[in-house]
C-alpha cells in the first residue's frame, strides 16, 4: 500500500508542470462563517425514522447557512428559510418556522452584498435550503444535476419558484452528478450524499487553521441520527441513504474532521459565533 501511494505521488510530479508546484507552497486563504438562516420547533420528530425510533418525541431544529471564502471568491451554502418568513411563524405539517433576519441583510454585517457570492451551493431542493436563494440570481448555481431534473420534471412549485432563475436557463449553473471542486483547488468539495433526495450532498471545507469541516446537509438533522442510523420517512431512497452515511463517516475518520449538523442547535457552537468566522 506504501509503495502505491509513492508512486502514484511520483507519477503526479512527472506529469504536473512547474507552476503548480509554486501555487502548491501557499495554502489556498479560507474562512467560514455560519449565517442563522431561520428556527424550525417540531411538535413531533418521529417521521425523521422509518424504523420508529424517535416517536413521540418533540424537538427544535436550527437552519444553517454558511459562507466560505477562497481568495476573493465566495461560496455560500444554502439559502435558508424564505424571506417571506421574516419576523413571522408559520406552521405547516409538524413543522413551526420562523425567521430573524435574512442572509443578505446578515452578510452586510461582514461587508458584503449578494452580488459578491460567487457561487450558490444547494445540498438539496427542499425549501428550507432554496428560500431565498432568488436573492442570488447573479450567482453560479451548484447543485447535483438530479436534483436540479427533480425541480424541472416534478410537481415541485415552491422549488420551481425559488429556482426560477437556474431553472429557466436565465442565470449560470455547473452541470455535475457526482462530486463536485467547487474553488478547483480541493479546498471546498461538495460531496455527493443521495438518499434525502437523489441529488442530494454534503461539503467539505479544509479551514488552514481549523482543519477539514463536514456540512451535512440533511445527510443527519440531529447528532442521535450519527448513532443510531436514523432514516426519514421522506427520504427519496432509504438504501442509498445508508451507503451515504457509510461514505460520510468513512471520510470524517480518514481526515479526522469535524461534523457539523446544519440542523442540530449543540452543533452551532462548533463553529465561531457569527459575525466571527473559522479560519
Ligand atoms: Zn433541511
Amino acid at each position: 500500500m506504501k509503495t502505491m501511494r509513492k508512486f502514484g505521488l511520483g507519477l503526479a510530479a512527472l506529469l504536473m508542470p512547474a507552476a503548480a508546484f509554486a501555487q502548491d507552497t501557499s495554502a489556498p486563504d479560507i474562512e467560514m462563517w455560519r449565517l442563522d438562516c431561520g428556527t424550525m420547533i417540531l411538535s413531533d420528530i418521529g417521521p425523521f425514522s422509518d424504523g420508529h425510533l424517535y416517536d413521540g418525541e418533540t424537538g427544535t431544529m436550527t437552519v444553517g447557512c454558511y459562507v466560505i471564502r477562497n481568495g476573493d471568491r465566495y461560496l455560500l451554502w444554502d439559502a435558508g428559510l424564505s424571506g417571506q418568513m421574516l419576523g413571522t411563524s408559520v406552521t405547516q405539517w409538524i413543522f413551526t418556522l420562523s425567521l430573524d433576519r435574512t442572509i443578505a441583510d446578515q452578510l452586510g454585517d461582514i461587508g458584503l452584498t449578494p452580488e459578491n457570492i460567487t457561487f450558490l451551493g444547494l445540498s438539496h431542493y427542499h425549501d428550507d435550503h432554496i428560500g431565498q436563494a432568488s436573492d442570488f440570481a447573479a450567482s453560479t448555481l451548484l447543485m447535483n444535476r438530479r436534483d436540479i431534473a427533480a425541480v424541472r420534471d416534478q410537481e415541485m412549485p415552491s422549488a420551481q419558484a425559488a429556482l426560477a432563475p437556474w431553472i429557466s436557463g436565465d442565470a449560470e449553473s455547473v452541470d455535475f452528478g457526482r462530486d463536485h471542486d467547487v474553488f478547483g483547488d480541493g479546498s471546498v468539495m461538495i460531496l455527493s450524499m443521495p438518499g434525502h433526495t437523489p441529488g442530494h450532498s454534503a461539503l467539505l471545507v479544509r479551514l488552514p487553521e481549523t482543519g477539514p469541516v463536514l456540512l451535512t446537509g440533511d445527510l443527519y438533522h440531529f447528532r442521535e441520527q450519527i448513532e443510531n442510523y436514523g432514516v426519514p420517512v421522506f427520504n427519496t431512497d432509504r438504501a442509498d441513504t445508508l451507503a451515504s452515511f457509510e461514505r460520510f463517516l468513512q471520510i470524517d475518520q480518514a481526515l479526522e474532521a469535524m461534523i457539523v449538523i446544519q440542523h442540530d442547535p449543540g452543533d452551532i457552537e462548533r463553529l465561531p459565533a457569527f459575525p466571527e468566522s473559522a479560519r
